[in-house]
Parts: structure tokens; C-alpha cells; sequence
């Protein structure tokens, strides 16, 4: 039944026999309970076979969001298939706010924090970051909660789908601000190396595109604002403010959040508008975190490689996030730096220069984005990972039969292999 799914850039063709799309958590339950491996997938945002099994998948996007907003612990507590922009829209028109957004609203929190997807902002740590509770389904069919203080629970903000379905989660809110984003175009390169961290600083979120030729970038700056008249500067490290229509890759300007007026944090965090495509999605993404101290030179490491990567490559976004306690978190006991690609769908050629890429970052202890192309394998993941044993352990003792491992959580390590 599922030979024609397919992840979001039809990049990836599921081997799952069947999805179960729940409507209710019971739903769930009746599905974990029913036998054999079973696991979740979201919005099948990402770009490898994380999410599958052979088996049997479901999907909790269908069951209502259901927000129950508690101002006293500062928490909302939503579907865990929510997807992002609607509980950040939810949130907004009561007065509330996230502390971040990736870069596409359309994804559901559950697939984003279980990947450890993360906004940009040196200050701002991981979406995972902000789960302060979780519902899960468990290998018998229960419904468990998990709360922050709980041990293990570290290990299960940044999930993969290792331990169980998670149903609803709880997210920490604070009042809504207004943010205003600004393009900056023509940055020096060797600017941005030589003070990497005052630029990545300069703004609650900053990201830095580039296709890795030529000497300049181009910078998105989004600050927090008091005021929505507050002025911006002209210029950002040298770099002009650009007042023309933003561009990114093929987007339609249409697809892209507002530039150049302030406006609600739901409205102006994320790149790419809700409601409508980002792009024609016909892309393969790769990712890696490196320790920020270090984030110059992996930078110049990967500028080294232009001749390869540059002709298949769309677009590379570099960001940076905040040190986090997540055991399988990328940002996980360092301050991060973020270094992304989105290729050309050239399956062969991106291949190998993934592998070029990661030989190129290894020196910089590169952990690879969850839910992205990369060849990283468990050996090494244990050396990036310092938790990754104990997280193992713990999935293991939570699900002793496998029912929700699947060959990659194997080949990483996070699952024993059986
Ligand atoms: C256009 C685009 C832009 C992106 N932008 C960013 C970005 O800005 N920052 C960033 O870090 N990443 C980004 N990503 C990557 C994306 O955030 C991750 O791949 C994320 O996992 C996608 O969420 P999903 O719901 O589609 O998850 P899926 O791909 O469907 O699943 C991913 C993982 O989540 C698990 N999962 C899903 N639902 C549940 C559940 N209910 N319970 C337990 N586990 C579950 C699955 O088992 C699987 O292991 C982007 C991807 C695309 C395509």
C-alpha cells in the first residue's frame, strides 16, 4: 500500500507495508498494540530512511491539536503532529510565543524535535530544547509521560522514534514579540571569518547564505524589536542592506516570510511562509554541527572544496545555536555552529561529495544532522555522542524487543542490532 510513499523531495521511497493514520491517541495505541516493528513517521521532511521500517508506520498528524495553554507554568501542551505553524499561529493570537522556529513551518513538532531541528540564533538553543513534557506510546500500547526532571528524559527530547509514538508535547512559551527581518548583501568572506562569532551574534537569528564561490554572502538578520518603528541599521558588518524582493534559490518571493517591516515572531522567524510551498522540493540536504570555536576554520575547510561543491549545490545556510543537555542533541554540550546544503537532486555526484564534505569536517568533530543525507556511521557517532551509549541503553531497556528500532537507528548505533 505504501510503494508510492515517498518523503516530502520524493527523494526517498518508503519499504513500509502499511501507515496507520491515528485519529485519536487511542488509535495509536490499538496500532503499537496490534504486533511486530512499528514506528512513527510526521511530515516526511526528511531526506533519508530514518523514519521507515518495512513494516508498519503511523502517523499522529491527523489527531486534533487540541492546545491547552497553561500561563501559570508558561507551557502549551499540543498534539505532537501539530505542525509548527499552526500551534505558532495558535499561540500568537493569544499573546504567546516559541523561543524559535526552523526555517518551514510545515513541519510536525513531534518528526522536528525527535531529528533535533533547529532555528538559527547564537542565543537560542534547539527546538527539542523548549520540550519540557512528552505522551508517549510504549512498546506494550501504554500511554506514559515523560516531564523534563525525569531521568532519561535527555535522552528523549531528541528521540529519532526510538522509544515510542509520542502523542502530545509540552513546549515552554513566553509573551509574543515582534521581530523584523532584514537582507544584508555582499558580506566579505573574510570578514565573516575573522569575527565568525560578532556577526552570528549580532542579532537574535542570523543566517549566512552562500554557494561557497566568489568573495561575499549574504546575510538574514532578524531582530527582536521593542518597537515596530525601531530603526535598523543600513548596514551589517560592511554589508548593504538590501531593500529589493528577498531571494532564495527558485522560491516565488511570494513563498517567503516578510522582509523589511516588523511584524509577529510566528510571522517572521521562519524563511518560508505556512500555507504554501517553500520550493519545488526536488533537493537532497545535508547538515553538519561543529563546535563554533572552530567554526572559521571548518568554514574555510568547506570554502576549499568549491570547485565540487559549488556546481551541485542550490543553496548552503550557515547558522548557529546555543549548547544544549540533549544526549543526541547536535548542539549537544557546545556552543554550535551549523553548516548546511541543500544539492541539486543528483543522487551519484551528491554522494560522493557528501563524503568529501564529511572527510573535510571531520577534523571539526561534524556531527551530521539526524534527518539529513550523511554517511556518518556508529563508531564514529559514539566519539561525537558521549551519551550515545547511555541513550542506547535506555531505548533498549524501553522497548527491549526492538518493535520501534529500524536498520538505520541500528547502523548509528542508537539501537542495538538484532
Ligand atoms: C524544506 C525543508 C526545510 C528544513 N528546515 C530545517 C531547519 O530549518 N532546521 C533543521 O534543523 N532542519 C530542517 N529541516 C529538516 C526537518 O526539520 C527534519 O527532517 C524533521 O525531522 C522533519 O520533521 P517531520 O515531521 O517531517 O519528520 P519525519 O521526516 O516524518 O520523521 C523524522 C523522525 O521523526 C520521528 N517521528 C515523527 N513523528 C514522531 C512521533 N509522533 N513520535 C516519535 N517520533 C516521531 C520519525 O520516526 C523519524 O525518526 C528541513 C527540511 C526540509 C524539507
Amino acid at each position: 500500500m505504501t510503494s508510492e510513499l515517498q518523503n516530502w523531495s520524493g527523494t526517498y521511497r518508503f519499504t513500509a507495508r502499511q501507515v496507520i493514520a491515528a485519529r485519536t491517541i487511542d488509535d495509536v495505541r490499538r496500532a503499537v498494540a496490534g504486533g511486530g516493528r512499528v514506528r512513527a513517521v510526521g511530515t516526511r521532511h526528511s531526506f533519508n530512511d530514518l523514519a521507515d521500517n518495512g513494516a508498519t508506520l503511523v502517523t499522529v498528524t491527523g489527531i486534533a491539536p487540541d492546545p491547552v495553554l497553561d500561563e501559570a507554568s508558561r507551557t502549551v501542551t499540543v498534539g505532537a503532529g501539530t505542525s509548527y505553524g499552526a500551534i505558532a499561529a495558535w499561540l500568537q493570537e493569544r499573546g504567546w510565543a516559541l523561543g524559535n522556529l526552523g526555517s518551514l513551518p510545515h513541519i510536525s513538532i513531534a518528526g522536528a524535535i525527535a531529528t533535533g531541528t533547529h532555528g538559527s540564533g547564537s542565543r537560542n538553543r534547539i527546538l527539542s530544547a523548549a520540550v519540557a513534557g512528552l505522551d508517549y506510546v510504549d512498546a506494550d500500547g501504554e500511554l506514559r509521560h515523560a516531564r523534563r526532571a525525569d531521568p532519561g528524559f535527555d535522552a528523549m527530547a531528541v528521540g529519532l522514534g526510538a522509544f515510542g509514538i509520542v502523542v502530545r508535547v509540552t513546549l515552554d512559551i513566553e509573551p509574543s514579540y515582534l521581530v523584523r527581518q532584514d537582507v544584508y548583501a555582499g558580506m566579505s568572506w573574510d570578514g565573516v571569518l575573522a569575527g565568525l562569532d560578532a556577526v552570528m551574534s549580532a542579532a537574535y537569528s542570523v543566517s549566512l547564505f552562500t554557494d561557497w564561490s566568489g568573495q561575499s554572502l549574504q546575510a538574514w538578520v532578524k531582530r527582536r524589536l521593542a518597537d515596530p518603528e525601531d530603526a535598523v541599521p543600513g548596514e551589517f558588518f560592511g554589508a548593504r542592506r538590501d531593500l529589493g524582493p528577498p531571494r532564495l534559490v527558485d522560491a516565488p518571493v511570494d513563498n517567503l516570510t516578510v522582509h523589511g517591516i516588523a511584524g509577529p515572531w510566528s510571522d517572521r522567524l521562519p524563511h518560508f511562509r505556512i500555507g504554501v510551498p517553500p520550493s519545488n522540493g526536488d533537493e537532497i540536504q545535508s547538515e553538519y554541527f561543529v563546535d563554533r570555536h572552530s567554526g572559521a576554520h571548518a568554514l574555510e575547510a568547506v570554502r576549499r572544496l568549491a570547485g565540487l561543491v559549488t556546481p551541485l549545490l542550490l543553496v548552503s545556510e550557515i547558522r548557529t545555536t546555543a549548547s544544549d543537555r540533549l544526549w543526541l542533541s547536535g548542539s549537544y554540550d557546545r556552543d554550535t555552529l551549523a553548516i548546511h546544503f541543500t544539492w541539486r537532486n543528483r543522487p551519484g555526484p551528491i554522494d560522493a561529495a557528501v563524503r568529501e564534505v564529511e572527510a573535510a569536517l571531520a577534523p571539526f568533530g561534524a556531527r551530521p544532522h539526524w534527518g539529513k543525507v550523511s554517511h556518518v556511521q556508529g563508531g564514529q557517532l559514539e566519539l561525537l555522542y558521549p551519551h550515545l551509549r547511555d541513550a542506547r541503553a535506555l531505548f533498549e531497556r524501553l522497548d527491549p524487543d526492538g518493535r520501534f528500532s529500524n536498520r538505520r537507528l541500528e547502523r548509528l548505533g542508537v539501537r542495538v542490532i538484532r
